[in-house]
């Protein structure tokens, strides 16, 4: 068993002002479906810089109910990284379209936009951009092919609230932007998602979408007096509830300090890093501000005689957690007996599978930890260490 002082590779913070505020929603009248959702919305959406914000119960959900709003349907296509978690495109699976895997760059981990213009076909109809570890996509390049053949682009976001592109916030850059709210994430309401848009008409059919497709909810009704409703298309039952959002506004108020906190963190890292050789660092993209969901170094494990297993355990003895976000989506049994897919198929994203390691990171980790990590670091790696 991990001991006391144990550095995990991601943590929630609950404080007792967040305990409070989901107390207060146990004491009210409205457990669901009341005000605490459209205040999280809202709050979210202005953080974000847009206009509206449809919440759910995960982030899953938040994608799933973004692929209905763009229309994505049985025999559709759809682009995204082999290098996410299986949400990414189960969330596509859900609506009997078919995932399609492209490359990342090896240095900044992030869809290569070249690889993705040469994987579209008649049926493609939209892109998941994945903000991997918290860095946004090269959302220029990406919506010159989204313009040119007319696909919409999903950001799937779980990594990267509160980043920047230019004169732009995550939220901004893609057509619908998917956040998770899991606790591993920046901020935490248990389990729950939004998602994003500048679209009121799309998130009238989101909120639709994750209320069975019934045209108003509960709280509607009860506020006219009514208890008329139907149901106009097929739909699912994915709302978030009220204690849960009240936990959200709590966490969403203490987001720009934690984001300042990752940051800080993440320049200790890499000052700590700069002169080794056996480190590389996620390359960052020119005008991003990176959000440090994660941070993920690549190791050549190939050429130690350590290996990744082995690293990992020698960690663990040492107090330290780390991870590995993500192994090869295309190369789940799942995907190899349906789709046909097989090693070698993305031999970019394949190799640099092989040697990415997430450290711990997250907004309360000190500077003594951190220095522990990297001390940790060294030590497993060395030959007989
Ligand atoms: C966390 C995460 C999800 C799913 O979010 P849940 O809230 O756990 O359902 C999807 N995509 C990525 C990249 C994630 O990290």
């Amino acid at each position: 068993m991990p001991s006391l002082d144990f550095i995990p590779y991601a943590r929630q913070s609950i404080d007792e002002d967040d305990i409070a505020a989901v107390v207060k929603v146990l004491r009210s009248d409205w457990l669901t479906t009341g005000p605490k959702i459209g205040e999280f919305e809202a709050s979210v959406a202005r953080f974000c810089g847009v206009e509206q914000g449809v919440a759910v119960s995960s982030g899953t959900a938040g994608l799933h109910v973004a692929m209905a709003a763009a229309g994505i349907g049985a025999g559709d296509e759809v682009i995204l990284p082999s290098l996410t978690f299986a949400a990414t495109a189960n969330a596509i699976l859900y609506q009997g379209a078919k995932p399609v895997f492209a490359e990342v760059d090896p240095q900044t981990l992030l869809l290569d936009p070249e690889h993705v213009a040469r994987l579209v076909t008649k049926k493609t109809k939209a892109i998941v951009a994945v903000d991997y570890a918290g860095l946004p996509c090269d959302y220029q390049a990406l919506r010159r092919i989204t313009e040119a053949y007319g696909l919409k682009l999903i950001a799937d976001a779980c990594h990267s609230v509160g980043a920047r592109q230019g004169e732009h916030c995550v939220g901004q850059l893609a057509d619908l932007t998917v956040l998770s709210f899991h606790p591993a994430k920046h901020i935490t309401t248990g389990e729950g998602g939004m998602v994003l848009t500048r679209d009121a008409q799309l998130a009238t059919n989101m909120r639709r979408f994750r209320n069975h497709g019934i045209s108003t909810d509960h709280r509607q009704r009860a506020e006219a007096g009514t208890f008329h409703y139907e149901m106009v298309e097929l739909g699912f039952n994915y709302r978030i509830n009220d204690f849960q959002c009240a936990l959200g506004i709590s966490q969403l108020g203490k987001l720009p300090l934690w984001l300042e906190a990752r940051r800080r963190i993440a320049a200790q890292y890499m000052a700590a890093f700069a002169k080794d050789p056996l480190v590389e660092i996620q390359a960052s993209s020119p005008g991003s501000t990176h959000a440090y969901h994660l941070f993920v170094v690549q190791l050549p494990f190939a050429e130690l005689s350590v290996t990744r297993e082995q690293a990992n355990l020698r960690l663990r003895e040492l107090g330290i957690g780390v991870n590995v976000h993500y192994p090869c989506l295309h190369l789940h049994p799942y995907y190899r007996e349906r789709m046909g897919y097989k090693p070698g198929d993305l031999p970019v994203t394949e190799a640099v599978q092989k040697r990415i390691l997430s450290l711990p990171m997250y907004a309360t980790l000190t500077e003594g930890e951190v220095n522990r990590v990297v001390e940790g670091l060294r030590l497993a790696l060395k030959r007989d260490g």
